[in-house]
């Protein structure tokens, strides 16, 4: 569903993303892990252009999105982003946050997106919240409106950055346990995180990322247990 080729991104004179090629499939849930500046937010960023690639080629089901008239708006309704600070309207409610965009952007009657909006709070466990204020939630609570909120718009793929590293320890899981049950949905999902254990666990493949590059590609079983790469055998020492 998603093919990088020779993907670069320079700010300036920082090169932060060095030829990388992947594919992600249709229904893939790939997790892409490396150390802090390795260029992880960047390479996720570019995958639906809220940065412009130096060079290089993206296609989302075969269309090029680098080629310049590519229709940025209609790729970021395909392919969601979920933050690490869930960027939630404030002056909003919860439903009104998730039918917002539907309504505006995908022209969804009114009534369809509440209906939708609700059926979503359901799936991450919120019904009771919908005409409840962001600040009344918790931070658990704030990413799985940000999570139904994507999904609100009917997006092929999610990418999320870091979506559990802004909450307290005790909120992780019921986040980690959404994205899980997401994760048999069928939909594609690109993940930047730190919880090994979740990638190991959930994802189909593992791209680990260290200055720029993409040094590993390959399952989570040969990833945890045969890593190749000297950085990725030392970033795994201190992380497990
Ligand atoms: P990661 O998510 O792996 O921590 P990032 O992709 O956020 O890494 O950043 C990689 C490098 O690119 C870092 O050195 C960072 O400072 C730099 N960088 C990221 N975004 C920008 C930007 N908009 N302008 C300049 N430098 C940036
Ligand atoms: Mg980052």
């Amino acid at each position: 569903m998603i093919k990088v080729e020779k993907l670069y991104k320079s700010f300036g004179k920082l090169d932060v993303l060095k030829d990388i090629s992947t594919e992600i499939q249709k229904g893939e849930v790939v997790a892409i892990i490396g150390p802090s500046g390795s260029g992880k937010s960047t390479f996720l960023r570019c995958m639906n252009l809220l940065e412009m690639p130096t060079s290089g080629q993206i296609y989302i089901d075969g269309t090029d999105i680098t080629a310049g008239k590519a229709d940025i708006s209609k790729i970021r309704q395909n392919v969601g982003m979920v933050f690490q600070h869930f960027h939630l309207f404030p002056h909003m409610t919860v439903l009104e946050n998730m039918t917002y965009a539907p309504i505006k952007v995908k022209g969804m009657s009114k009534e369809t997106a509440r209906a939708k909006g609700l059926e979503l709070l359901k799936r991450v466990g919120l019904e009771g919240k919908a005409d409840v204020y962001p600040t009344k939630l918790s931070g658990g609570q704030k990413q799985r409106v940000a999570i139904a909120r994507s999904l609100a718009m009917e997006p092929e793929a999610l990418l999320f950055d870091e979506p559990t590293s802004a909450l307290d320890p005790e909120m992780v899981k019921e986040v980690l346990d959404v994205m899980k049950s997401l994760a048999t949905t069928g939909i594609t999902m690109a993940i930047v995180t730190h919880e090994m254990g979740f990638a190991r666990e959930v994802a189909d493949r593992i791209l680990f990322l260290d200055e720029g590059r993409l040094l590993e590609d390959r399952t989570p079983d040969e990833f945890f247990n045969h890593p190749e790469s000297d950085r990725a055998k030392q970033f795994l020492q201190k992380m497990l």
